[in-house]
């Protein structure tokens, strides 16, 4: 079968909510990618940063395969071996008491949405049913209908109401509208320290510390979705660290289980976490033995090969290589670690001729939003690879390639 065959297949039985690159990918090790024609990708997006660890890590992998010989699921009914000792380096690494696990990023946000408000009413002051939490704008939370319900991109919503209440909407990195967004309300501030659907935006320097402190004096939760920004992919173990900034709630998904099974977790103190009495929420899957003992080695992986500081001691070269090449087309390039929004002029006419010329020249990128191309290779990426992938960037982003925009740009 060729690649059209399974497009087709694709096309013909699976609902069309995405319009992925035509390129069928059918193995991965490290950063790279095969197609089933056999061409070779160095995977510039590593699945929205679930891959940090890279493609099929062999340590995690192994840890899949002995885990799922073993015992993979009792639901919460009973306890298992392996999700407490998961808890604990959890616990050990990020610094957090205490964590409630989940499967998919949604998930864990949701089960923060549910946490606040209830801490909030357990509080006092706020009456029943008006709890309020403030999101940024530009937001990505996930897709369920109470995350979308606070999403200001037109096409998460449309046709998808009725939505849930209770939120309120202030500018991504504006400090003086979030201190206005704050009622008797609030319970909580739900902010991505970086933005990485919406084209990889870093706050203003100095917003998430300012943004903490507005939090503690209205005596409400500062909760970070770290799912996409965290462990490692700005070069700290969270974005949040660049300001040392410790949320009340953190949230992580993606590469707690580097890929290789859907694994989240809300991350709090105990006492905001002993919201939860037994009853209270619930997953069937959440804190399985394979999700823990995937995620477990997983984040050991992460420690043990360094792969943080090489996120922040590749990034900075790849930014700054990046920012070097005289391109007509860019507007910016911006970025923490190996977290890289490269913004096109729209003179440019959009990142998606460009991420498909990328794509013939053996590098998998995909727009995001119209005008940005984000550069998220797997942490475990070398100085060699980054420079193979450059020299097919540069020309590129210069404009060298079939069906190029134009140079003669105003
Ligand atoms: C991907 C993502 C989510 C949603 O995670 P899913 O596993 O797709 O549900 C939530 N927040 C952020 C910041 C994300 O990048």
């Amino acid at each position: 079968m060729l690649t059209q065959d399974y497009v087709q297949l694709d096309e013909t039985y699976g609902a069309h909510n995405y319009k992925p690159l035509n390129v069928v990918i059918t193995q991965g090790q490290g950063v790279w990618v095969t197609d089933v024609e056999g061409r070779r990708y160095l995977d510039c997006l590593s699945a929205y940063s679930a891959v940090n660890q890279g493609h099929c890590h062999p340590r995690i992998v192994q840890a899949l395969i002995a885990q799922a010989q073993t015992l993979t699921l009792t639901s919460r009914a009973f306890r298992n071996d392996q999700m407490g000792l998961f808890l604990q380096d959890l616990a050990s690494l990020t610094g957090y008491e205490m964590a409630l696990l989940m499967n998919t990023g949604a998930e864990a946000v949701e089960t923060a949405v549910k946490m606040a408000r209830k801490w909030g009413y357990q509080r006092g002051g706020v009456p029943e049913d008006q709890a309020e939490i403030i999101v940024c704008a530009d937001n990505f939370h996930g897709r369920t209908i109470s995350i979308i319900s606070f999403s200001t991109e037109p096409q998460y919503r449309a046709g998808f109401g009725p939505f849930t209440p209770g939120f309120k909407v202030v500018p991504f990195g504006d400090l003086r509208s979030l201190e206005a967004a704050f009622s008797a309300n609030t319970v909580a501030f739900l902010v991505e320290p970086i933005q990485g659907e919406s084209g990889v935006h870093v706050p203003p320097a100095g917003y998430l510390k300012w943004a903490k402190a507005l939090c503690e004096e209205h005596d409400v939760l500062f909760m970070a979705d770290e799912i996409q920004s965290g462990l490692g992919r700005s070069g700290k173990l969270f974005a949040c660290d660049h300001e040392n900034v410790k949320p009340d709630v953190m949230i992580i998904g993606k590469a707690l289980s580097g890929g290789c099974y859907p694994v989240s977790a809300v991350l709090a103190s105990a006492d905001i976490l002993s919201v939860f009495r037994p009853g209270d929420h619930g997953s069937t899957y959440g804190g399985n033995p394979l999700a823990c003992a995937v995620a477990r080695e997983a984040m050991k992986v992460l420690v043990e090969e360094n792969l943080i500081e090489n996120s922040a001691r590749l990034g900075d070269y790849f930014q700054a290589k990046l920012r070097a090449i005289a391109s007509p087309f860019v507007q910016e390039v911006r970025g923490k670690g190996l977290f890289i929004g490269v913004e096109l002029k729209h003179e440019a006419g959009g990142a998606r001729r460009f991420c498909e010329a990328l794509m013939r020249q053996g590098l998998l990128c995909k727009e995001t939003h119209e005008h940005v191309i984000r550069f998220a290779p797997p942490l475990v990426i070398t100085q060699a690879e980054i420079d193979w992938a450059l020299a097919r960037i540069e020309p590129v982003l210069l404009g060298q390639f079939e069906g190029a925009p134009a140079l003669a740009l105003a």
